[in-house]
């Protein structure tokens, strides 16, 4: 007990006794606790091991916290599994740009050297993140932490691989893809972004076959012709009706080449043929495989430079070719005139070079049958999405799905589980194969690549479930085995993410999830938007706008972090924040602590410690009674339908408006009155513990710290019920 109560809470003091008294453990899950028959679980979107816990982490615990904290206490058995990401090419491209610093790269580094320096950083990572985490005092079990990295969920997405594979699924291919010739490596469609790009269109003419006449064609990239491999026009494109069927030659080099029509041309560009190169652009590759043009020639390679099917162009970088041949198609008059062209061109999110669209064998999963059951799914409405443009956003995405490019070409990720004999046989096998199955070859060579880092991820909801708690022995089941946790929590109750990543991630687990499972991985999808500065804009280091959660709790403490991330912020919409809101946070977590010591310094222990329900006296007791039931009504029916912020509005605008603004006022009056003094205190000890049970999942430590050292309680407010 304090002897004498400041006047502002010292926060400092008050999350180190906290965390000390309390710590972590008493929100660990025991088997007796999968029992209760409400049951709560929130599976933690696993930070990537890369960097410092910043404001989106901190938004996110502060939300997810608060769901599970109030599930708490509603009596619920309520889980909260934590995690870390490898989060691959992300965690390689942070360690490249140190090296580069220092004037090195990946290859100054044996493969076994580079990934044992990534792992070193990522242990480092997980260790600072998970402390940072703990120093807000977040309810997680954390003694069902998972990394993508554990061998029981590298066994599971091996399992899953060789699921797929021998259903046909997934099958390795050589056809374009996105390729960054600076990092080597392949991309999703989805990891590409675009950059708006002022060009020219250049107009080139193809003669005919034994012909002195000519069409002419619109490209962007005369670099590519010579891997030409038809013209195309739209069918319904009258003018040029009479060509089709005949064969048209390659400037420079006379290679025939047939004249096709398909209706992916379009009329309105350029002249309205188009030459069609299917190794670098992928519209092209479609139009190919609908012809059954099966032979394609590849004139780029993953070095940037053009290989040998290139001519006179073969050495040369991508820029340096296109200048070249641009000059020679003038002098011999095939280059008829050149336009400004404004035009998205495809860029690597981390290096922003140009993406090449370069034929490399990769594996791909066949996406579409897993769209079908998570479309049928979402329909029938088995998953809420809050807000609700998720739900609309993520089936127009699922039915335009392309197959997924899995595979990427670097160090850090899990390897491919495939090995590869002499005779091209492939073997999945998660353990090491020394003899190929097929043709017993001892000539084996495991595939050089690693999987996307999604591909685990997408597996998150049931692989962490799977491996936590006892194992069941299952038979005749889509799973292997099941565990007493799975079995209590699988579908979990929310998804919390970033908007940001609905189909990178949210859409392929609720795919995988019922393809493995045959159920949703989750009940709901809560939302939530970026952070961004107080003018709107994002928040990066370079702007120098960057407000960091350390700085926060440093100054402010953990529960005005909490508060300014959850008030006034809607799920789905972009959150500004500012100092500004971390004062006003701060301001208000100070009134709370300003009620409670007002009150209990006017409050017997006794009268605090039991609250008994009260009786209204006074025209002033009946409207802060009648007030707090209305807003406790409203909070209640807000914090079930997991509107948060309307939840915390209401409290905010009760605790300040209503009960310190106008009771603890009047009360001041009625406690020197004898005949009003002791319903008072029992009125303002109700209240104030109420009060308490309602903070706690937004401000944890200071509702503890109140009840710990102003209430005098030695249950801790985190286990008690509503
Ligand atoms: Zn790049
Ligand atoms: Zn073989």
């Amino acid at each position: 007990m304090m002897k004498e109560i400041p006047s502002r809470i010292d926060f400092k003091e008050a999350e180190k006794e906290i965390l000390k008294k309390y710590g972590e453990k008493i929100f660990y899950i025991k088997e007796k606790d999968l029992k209760n028959k409400n049951k709560f679980c929130i599976i933690m979107p696993p930070p990537n091991a890369n960097g410092e816990l910043h404001l989106g982490h901190a938004l996110f615990l502060s939300l997810q916290d608060a769901m599970i904290r109030y599930f708490r206490l509603k009596g619920y058995t309520s889980f909260w599994l934590p995690g870390f990401d490898h989060a691959g090419f992300e965690t390689q491209v942070v360690i490249e740009r140190r090296l580069a610093k220092e004037g090195k790269s990946r290859f100054d580094y044996s493969a076994e050297e580079f990934y044992q320096l990534i792992n070193k950083f990522v242990e480092e990572n997980k260790k600072k993140i998970r402390e940072q985490m703990q120093s807000m005092w977040v309810s997680a079990d954390w003694s069902k932490e998972r990394y993508t990295f554990d061998k029981g969920v590298i066994d599971f997405v091996y399992y899953v691989f060789e699921k797929l594979y021998n259903e046909g699924l997934i099958y390795k291919s050589l056809r374009p893809i996105n390729f960054c010739v600076h990092h080597q490596t392949g991309f999703s469609d989805l990891e590409v972004e675009y950059r708006e790009e002022r060009g020219k269109l250049y107009f080139l003419k193809y003669y005919l076959k034994d012909s002195q006449e000519f069409l002419t064609i619109a490209t962007t990239r005369p670099e590519t012709i010579f891997a030409d491999v038809a013209l195309a026009i739209n069918p319904k494109d009258k003018r040029y009706k009479s060509y089709l069927g005949k064969k048209a030659l390659i400037p420079l080099i006379n290679k025939e080449i047939p004249i096709i029509a398909d209706n992916l041309v379009d009329l309105n560009f350029g002249t309205g043929v188009l030459k069609i190169t299917p190794a670098h652009d992928f519209t092209d590759w479609l139009i190919a495989q609908k012809h059954k043009i099966q032979d394609y020639p590849s004139i780029i390679s993953v070095d940037g430079r053009l290989n040998e099917n290139a001519y006179f162009l073969k050495g040369l970088k991508v820029e340096e070719a296109k200048e070249v041949i641009l000059e020679k198609l003038k002098t011999e008059g095939y280059l008829v005139k050149e336009e400004e062209y404004l035009h998205k061109v495809p860029i690597c999110y981390k290096c922003e070079n140009k993406i090449e669209i370069i034929p490399t064998e990769q594996w791909f999963l066949k996406m579409k049958p897993l769209a079908e059951l998570a479309i049928r799914a979402i329909q029938k409405g088995e998953i809420k999405f809050i807000p609700e443009y998720g739900k609309k956003r993520i089936i127009n995405w699922l039915k335009e799905i392309q197959d997924w490019n899995i595979t990427r070409q670097i160090i850090w990720g899990i390897p491919l589980p495939v090995y590869t004999c002499e005779n091209g046989h492939l073997n999945v096998s998660k353990n090491k194969l020394k003899t190929c199955r097929f043709c017993y070859s001892k000539n084996l060579q495991r595939e050089n690549h690693v999987f996307d880092t999604w591909f685990s991820s997408s597996l998150w909801p049931v692989v962490t479930l799977l491996l936590s708690g006892k194992k069941i022995k299952k038979k005749k089941e889509k799973l292997l085995f099941s565990s007493t946790y799975f079995e209590a929590f699988y579908p979990t109750s929310v998804m919390e993410t970033g908007h940001d990543i609905l189909y990178f991630w949210v859409a392929r687990m609720i795919m995988f999830g019922l393809y493995l499972t045959g159920k949703v991985p989750f009940k709901i999808v809560y939302l939530h938007g970026i952070i961004r500065d107080e003018k709107g804009e994002k928040m990066s280091k370079s702007k120098g706008n960057v407000i960091n959660p350390d700085e926060v709790i440093k100054d402010y403490g953990v529960d005005s972090l909490r508060i300014s991330l959850l008030i006034n912020n809607p799920p789905g919409e972009d959150l500004r924040y500012s100092w500004e809101k971390v004062t006003g946070a701060r301001n208000f977590v100070n009134k709370v602590w300003n009620i409670a010591r007002f009150i209990a310094l006017n409050c017997p222990k006794k009268i605090l410690k039991n609250p008994k329900k009260p009786k209204p006296k006074t025209q002033a007791d009946k409207m802060i009674l009648s007030e707090e039931r209305k807003m406790l009504e409203k909070y209640f029916k807000h914090m079930d339908n997991f509107e948060i912020y309307k939840a915390l509005n209401e409290v905010y605008f009760y605790t300040w408006r209503r009960l310190a603004d106008i009771y603890l006022e009047k009360s001041k009056e009625q406690l020197k009155d004898k005949k009003l003094k002791k319903n008072t205190q029992t009125i303002l000890a109700y209240l104030l513990n109420n009060l308490l049970k309602i903070l706690n999942p937004f401000i944890p430590i200071t509702t503890e710290y109140i009840n710990l050292k102003m209430i005098g309680s030695k249950r801790p407010i985190s286990l008690q019920k509503f």
